[in-house]
């Protein structure tokens, strides 16, 4: 496994599992588990018990991490999610390009 292309706040397309074709923001990358966590993607239920007065029990929906192979970034000039590389620009810092298209992906914040 390489570095991780995808940063918080890019937007991703889902291409496997439950949720294959959803789009989502980024909310938390995970480099060491290879997992990000995205916007109204692979909601997990969890019920809780109520453990004290006022607190009531209920039912909790949580985005849950997933697999970052699982997610490709959005290039919004194709419009689709995408491969990217890396570039590293004259200045040394580096860039993500789609390879698509050649554009740049700018990274959000
Ligand atoms: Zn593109």
């Amino acid at each position: 496994m390489g570095q991780m292309h995808i940063a918080k706040n890019d937007i991703v397309e889902v291409i496997a599992g439950n949720d294959r074709g959803k789009r989502g923001k980024v909310l938390k990358v995970m480099p060491k588990q290879s997992r990000v966590v995205v916007e109204g993607i692979n909601f997990i239920h969890r019920h809780t018990r109520a453990r004290g007065q006022g607190e009531q029990g209920g039912i909790i929906e949580k985005e849950a991490p997933i697999n970052v192979s699982n997610v490709m970034l959005v290039c919004t000039k194709c419009n689709k999610g995408v491969r990217i590389r890396t570039k590293i620009l004259a200045d040394r810092s580096k860039t993500r390009v789609c390879t698509q298209c050649g554009e740049m992906v700018e990274r959000r914040s």
